[in-house]
């Protein structure tokens, strides 16, 4: 019989877990902290502002109880097409059958869909196609004037109220921050979220828009760009450089480019953010089955367990935990997934490693790049226990993570926002410490890692600061 693994103390993937009906009741919040959550997504297309605030409130409640760091994350909703609404709340459609979808602000009803997007009818031309519920249905352009767009159902369906609609390959007009987005952000910023999300991105300035409005409001609240538009991939490495972090939004994604390249760009996009030194999330179906049964399908364990391969920052659950039947079992699989796979890579010797990107880096490197690098290979010759981080603003925690280091890092920070971000990073545990132990960085180091379980008197540890002011120490120590 084969022995039992010993899993890592420390999961180095974090989990990212969507809020909802499911799970937003304070006694649930406090038990999916306890599973392993450490980051919350705020979904903005769904739930009125008031919605948000209050459980805003409970996850702060819940991390204060449990004295955990977590984040919150706020996710805007974007241009995001969807239909109207129809009598009884559904439409039929058959296939061949043809109908009109008009931007006109009416009920639908047979042969009729409303659609709040106004371009609709200007953006489409004749022999686009249409899909409606996530893909699920299917309908083809034949002619379209000022508001209406005529069509024929190429794959029918129930169409339900609000469901979403994609134009693959179609070069839609509306702006990336929407009006409702604009507002959303600004309520986010208000609350107090750790980062807010940006959908349907498609440009570096969609970005720099976002920015540039959280910056008016006096905020710095780092931003996250999903990836659900195939435009998004020509300017991928300009998008990567203006956001704080990337989300491969794989439903969108996967409607709006065929689904078997989804793959392909989650393991592209995995690499580039890493090589920019910048967090990446994998979203969308991960343990979907979930959402009504209490076992998640092999394909989903193996989808999870290829994200933490890829050597994503984190894995998100979306319906699983905001509407779904089993949001803690959910999150307890997540957690079991993950530690299995790292498990696995730790005693292959290596996490997915930057090494092998030798030939893509610039020499000379910037110092701290450089360092984080050399303290990533330090740890693994010297079996060091913890890579003990002093961070000031989380950009350093984010250089040595993105290394992916053996031994899980220490992020020591004065600010409990900073503390909150370094949730997100790979193999980042976080840390508060007061500005006193700031300035005796290897009396803390010492101390934490001990507290945090991290390693014992007389074991090795790493211990890295000065990297803000780009004159990086790094130090062996002794606890
Ligand atoms: P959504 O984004 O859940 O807000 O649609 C994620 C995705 O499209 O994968
Ligand atoms: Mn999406």
């Amino acid at each position: 019989m084969t022995p039992k693994p010993v899993l890592l103390r420390h999961r180095r993937t974090k989990i990212v877990a969507t809020v909802g009906p499911a799970s937003r009741d304070p006694a649930m919040l406090e038990q999916l902290i306890a599973a392993g959550v450490n980051v919350f997504r705020l979904n903005l297309s769904h739930g009125s502002q008031d919605e948000h605030r209050m459980n805003y409130g409970h996850i702060r409640a819940a991390a204060a109880a449990a004295g955990q760091h977590v984040a919150v994350l706020a996710d805007l909703c974007g241009p995001k097409i969807r239909v109207g609404r129809f009598p009884g709340g559904q439409l039929v459609l058959t296939a061949g059958e043809s109908l009109t979808i008009t931007t006109r602000d009416v009920l639908g009803g047979p042969g009729l869909i409303p659609s709040q997007y106004h371009e609709l009818a200007r953006d489409v031309r004749p022999g686009d196609v249409i899909l409606l519920d996530d893909g699920l249905l299917e309908m083809r352009v034949e002619s379209t004037d000022g508001t209406d767009a005529r069509c024929v159902v190429v794959a029918g369906g129930i169409l339900k109220d609000r469901k979403g609609m994609n134009l693959p390959g179609v070069a839609v007009s509306s702006a990336a921050l929407t009006e409702k987005d604009r507002a959303d952000a600004l309520f986010a910023v208000g609350l107090g979220v750790d980062y807010i999300a940006l959908s349907f991105v498609r440009r570096p300035w969609d970005v720099t828009d976002l920015k540039s409005l959280i910056a008016e409001a006096g905020a710095v609240t780092p931003v996250i760009a999903k990836i659900e538009k195939p435009e998004a991939m020509d300017c991928i490495d300009e998008i990567i450089a203006e956001a704080d972090g990337i989300m491969v939004a794989r439903g969108d994604l996967g409607v709006e480019m065929p689904p078997e390249t989804v793959p392909i760009v989650q393991r592209e996009l995995v690499e580039r953010c890493r090589l920019a030194f910048k967090p990446v999330i994998v979203a969308t179906q991960m343990l979907e089955s979930m959402i009504t049964s209490p076992r998640p399908t092999r394909a989903e364990v193996s989808d999870v367990s290829t994200a933490v391969f890829e050597g994503a920052d984190a894995v998100m659950l979306s319906a699983e935990t905001a509407a779904g039947a089993y949001p803690l079992r959910a999150v307890q699989m997540m957690d079991r997934v993950a530690r299995h796979t790292e498990q696995s890579q730790w005693l292959d010797g290596s996490f997915r490693s930057l090494t092998e990107h030798d030939k893509d880096l610039p020499v000379p490197l910037p110092v701290r790049i450089a360092v984080a690098r050399s303290t990533a290979q330090l740890s693994r010759d010297l079996g060091v226990r913890s890579i003990v981080v002093r961070s000031q603003r989380g950009t350093s925690a984010t250089v040595v993570s993105a290394t992916r280091p053996a031994a899980p890092i220490l992020g020591l920070t004065m600010d409990p926002i900073v503390a909150r971000r370094m949730a997100l990073f790979w193999g980042v545990v976080p840390r508060l410490i007061d500005a006193d132990e700031f300035g005796r960085p290897e009396e803390a180091a010492r101390r934490h890692v001990v507290e945090m379980g991290l390693a014992e008197a007389g074991q090795n540890i790493l211990l890295l600061s000065g990297f803000g002011k780009d004159e990086p120490k790094l130090t062996v120590l002794t606890v």
